[in-house]
């Protein structure tokens, strides 16, 4: 049986779509700077990485580099990740949460921005996880946890519509796949669905009205933080999760049960 390479004490997190002030992203870099880990941010506003990862360095007086990246971008994002490899320890945790939303309906839905959602949503998380799985698969030691959405699991029901949900659905198939090849080299992949969350990506900050909306029939009778979720992702990153993988992991507070 392989014995699980030791957990490298001096490893470095590569976050995309971890740049924007109110999101996801930036509460898991936190958390995870907190835990001691090298901080990457990869986001397509260069400048709020750049800042966010100054933040970081300052607050939590580890490594941090932003790099502006555009993830759907193939060059963009292995230049991005060469930076990173250069001025950081060994990359052993991706998260990959960058994302856009989108409110259309489906009969209004172009084309243009069906393939647009996808190369953010869906291509962008291939492109960067092979990216970075070069070195991980090498030093046979990685944690990959991808976004998805409650929306792929209820068929919206929040803010996005069909485009939105089906990509992140697309998220579920892809890390159960990518973890099927690459459990024998130790590197685990996973997924979270979180439940509405109070960031830009709704389409503007949601007041206390739609909040409660929102939480309807929620077991927990409340929408979660990004705290919430950050919590989760740090867990799937850390090396007590060393034996979970092509797990979905529900944050919705009882929204919907899988
Ligand atoms: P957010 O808008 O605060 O963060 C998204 C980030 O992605 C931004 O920093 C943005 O600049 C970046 N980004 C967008 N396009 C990019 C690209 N092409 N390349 C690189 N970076 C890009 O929103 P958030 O809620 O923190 O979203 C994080 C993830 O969580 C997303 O994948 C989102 O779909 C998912 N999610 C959010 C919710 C929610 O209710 N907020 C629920 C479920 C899943």
């Amino acid at each position: 049986m392989p014995e699980p390479t030791p957990f490298p004490s001096e490893r470095t997190v590569l976050l995309t779509g971890a740049a924007s002030a109110r999101g996801i992203g930036r509460a898991t870099a936190d958390r995870l700077a907190a835990q001691g880990w090298s901080i990457a941010i990869l986001d397509l506003d260069g400048e709020a990485a750049t800042e966010a990862a100054a933040q970081i360095t300052e607050a939590r007086g580890v490594s941090a580099i932003g790099v502006g990246a555009d993830v759907s971008d193939e060059q963009s994002v292995d230049r991005a990740v060469g930076v990173v490899e250069t001025a950081l320890p060994p990359i052993v945790g991706l998260a990959n949460l960058a994302g856009i939303s989108s409110a259309t309906t489906f009969m209004e839905t172009t084309v243009a921005e069906w393939d647009k959602v996808f190369a953010i949503n869906m291509r962008g998380t291939f492109i960067v996880s092979k990216r970075v799985l070069t070195g991980m698969l090498a030093r046979r030691v990685g944690r990959i946890v991808s976004v998805s959405s409650i929306s792929a699991q209820r068929g919206g029901g929040t803010y996005s519509k069909v485009a939105y949900s089906a990509s992140k659905a697309a998220i579920l198939g892809f890390t159960r796949a990518l973890a099927r090849e690459t459990g024998e080299f130790g590197v685990t992949v996973n997924a979270v669905a979180p439940g509405p969350i109070d960031t830009d990506i709704m389409g503007g900050t949601l007041s206390e009205e739609r909040k409660a909306q929102m939480a309807e029939g929620a077991m927990l009778k409340r929408i979660g933080t990004r705290e919430d979720v950050a919590a989760l992702i740090g867990f799937l990153l850390s090396e007590d999760a060393g034996h979970i993988t092509a797990a979905t992991y529900d944050i919705n507070g009882g929204l919907q049960v899988s």
